[in-house]
């Protein structure tokens, strides 16, 4: 039966995945990947919806921050880069304030400014490989330094034609934070949301223990590096076995270096825990981009984050808060 179990969760969720339940769940796929909620309740019809409700608020998220979508915001935002300012809605703003933020912590590692490159590589529709004058096009339209935010006018303006913002590296992590804040606002004390790699825990298990979110290993499928146990906070992976495609026997993936245009070659998967999951995504996806050594440092140096980075060898580092945390069962 736990075999049975493993395996079916292991298809839902290819980076994290649960290494046990309780509670009313359902799965979803939005914002182009499956995601999971499960509520503790003592009644499964009212769990179900308030779980809806959640998914409704994802689904809202998707609407606004997808590039896949043309009238979303950030659509708009793209399509003005070079002529003008766009005014957004004030939560999109501050979210892509913060993605700012996360760029000047992770020295550029994370970067919302690599849309061209995202398009040229194209990963998630089964990968193209630029020409290196292609990437080097897009050298001078990638800095995240040319996106202009005015507070006072709620705009946003892309300085340079043809650049573009993509959020992918950090809209799941806040759509899996409102989702939790949906769950609350009805009433739940207790849930774990997963927004593919993207996850929250609140309050605790029906029989009274923790949450348990098993961390994959990026190179054994169905093997899990090891199993953290979460109560009010938040846990991302980002690894390079998750959205990739392989020519002549090498494999590319969907973490771009802005320094290189080319997929991020120092880690194989990077884990990040921290108090809201917009944090641990972003985090995940700029620490897997700055590589172990400057990776680490930056964890450490953070306050209430904690995190275990697997290096391109395949070294597994564990941050000094998080130690004592890891079970192998
Ligand atoms: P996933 O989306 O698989 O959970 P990540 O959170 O690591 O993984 O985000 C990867 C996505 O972020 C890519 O698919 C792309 O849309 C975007 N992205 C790629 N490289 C970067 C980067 N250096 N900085 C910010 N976002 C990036
Ligand atoms: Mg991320």
């Amino acid at each position: 039966m736990k075999i049975v179990l493993l395996i079916v969760v292991l298809i839902v969720f290819p980076i994290t995945a649960y290494a046990d339940e309780g509670g009313f769940k359902k799965s979803k796929k939005l914002m182009g990947t499956e995601m999971e909620i499960t509520v503790v309740s003592a009644d499964e019809k009212a769990a179900h919806k308030v779980i809806d409700a959640a998914f409704a608020e994802i689904r809202r998220i998707e609407e606004l921050m997808s590039t896949y979508i043309p009238e979303s915001q950030i659509s708009k935002i793209n399509s003005a880069a070079g002529k003008k300012a766009v005014k957004v809605d004030h939560e999109l703003l501050r979210l892509i304030k913060r993605a700012v933020e996360y760029a000047e912590m992770t020295e550029g590692g994370f970067n919302i400014a690599v849309g061209p490159l995202i398009k040229l590589w194209r990963v998630s529709e089964g990968g193209n490989i630029p020409k290196k004058d292609e990437i080097k096009k897009t050298h001078e339209i990638i800095d995240y330094r040319d996106i202009v935010i005015n507070e006072k006018k709620e705009t946003v303006f892309l300085k340079k034609n043809g650049m573009a913002i993509d959020l992918g590296g950090i809209a799941k992590g806040y759509a899996s934070d409102r989702a939790e804040i949906v769950l609350k606002k009805n009433g739940i004390v207790s849930g774990i949301v997963a927004v593919a790699g993207d996850i929250n825990a609140f309050g605790k298990k029906a029989d009274g223990n923790k949450w348990r979110v098993g961390i994959q290993h990026p190179r054994k499928k169905g093997t899990f590096i090891g199993i953290i146990e979460l109560e009010d906070e938040a846990v991302s992976t980002s690894g390079d076995y998750e959205r990739f495609f392989i020519r002549d026997g090498k494999r590319y993936h969907h973490i771009i270096d802005p320094k290189t245009g080319e997929p991020a070659g120092k880690c194989q998967s990077v884990t990040i825990i921290a108090k809201e999951a917009t944090a641990t995504d972003a985090l995940s996806t700029g620490i897997f981009v700055m590589g172990p050594e400057k990776g680490m440092e930056l964890i450490e140096r953070l306050p209430d984050v904690e995190g275990i980075i697997i290096d391109a060898k395949g070294n597994m580092a564990v941050s000094s808060g998080l130690k004592n945390r890891i079970k192998d069962k």
